[in-house]
């Protein structure tokens, strides 16, 4: 209960923001929050420019003041050429909650004159939360334009604000320092992965704090 969650150092609510914005380009998918949506024009970009998974990575991330996605995953590199964003998505939630932090809620606002998105946004939100890990309606997606003004207007791009909040446990870390992670996180890092974030490795069989917590927000 909350007298526990207090005593293990959780409780503190932390906010990250983020912001991404891609220029419409044909032969180009269009890709937002894991999601094709039927456009003429798709994004430009390095990755397969998800900006919804690229402003939520940069929210969670900073929310924990843990970088930010350019960091991570430089688009100078190579391996990251068309890579999928959800991917790079949960590798950063894994980092969070590797730092001790529990990913709560993000809201999502995206800001493009064409297509029309309102139809799209229920699956993008679950498919968000499904990544993440997180119970139904902890991610809220909108669609605005821009009234026609500006770049947006022009139809030259779209812009993604997302915003996170994370929640400090003291007890997601192990006395040994070593963070515990839910075990479907942990088949995101491949051997290869940078050698730096190996410590990462190897998982925890249960994750107590997780299902009691997740519960209690569905509740
Ligand atoms: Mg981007």
């Amino acid at each position: 209960g909350l007298q526990r969650d207090r005593r293990d150092g959780c409780g503190v609510t932390r906010v990250g923001i983020g912001y991404d914005s891609h220029r419409f380009a044909p032969g180009r998918r269009l890709i937002l929050g894991g999601q094709e949506i039927p456009h003429v024009l798709g994004l430009a970009g390095h990755s397969d420019a998800d900006a919804v998974a690229h402003a939520l990575t940069d929210a969670i991330l900073g929310a924990a003041a843990a970088g930010n996605i350019g960091e991570l995953f430089p688009d100078t590199d190579p391996q990251w050429k068309d890579a999928d964003s959800m991917a790079l998505l949960r590798t950063a939630a894994a980092l969070v909650e590797g730092r001790g932090f529990r990913i709560v809620q993000a809201d999502i606002t995206v800001i493009t004159e064409a297509p029309k998105l309102a139809a799209f946004l229920p699956a993008v939100a679950t498919t968000l939360e499904t990544a993440l890990g997180l119970p139904h309606r902890s991610i809220g997606v909108k669609a605005k334009t821009n009234e026609g003004m500006g770049f947006i207007g022009r139809g030259e791009g779209l812009a993604v604000i997302a915003v996170a909040t994370v929640e400090a446990c003291r007890s997601n870390r192990s006395s040994a320092g070593s963070p515990r992670f839910p075990p479907w996180r942990c088949t995101l890092f491949s051997p290869s992965w940078p050698p730096s974030r190996t410590s990462f490795l190897p998982c925890p069989l249960t994750l107590p704090w997780h299902s009691a917590r997740s519960s209690r927000i569905a509740g």
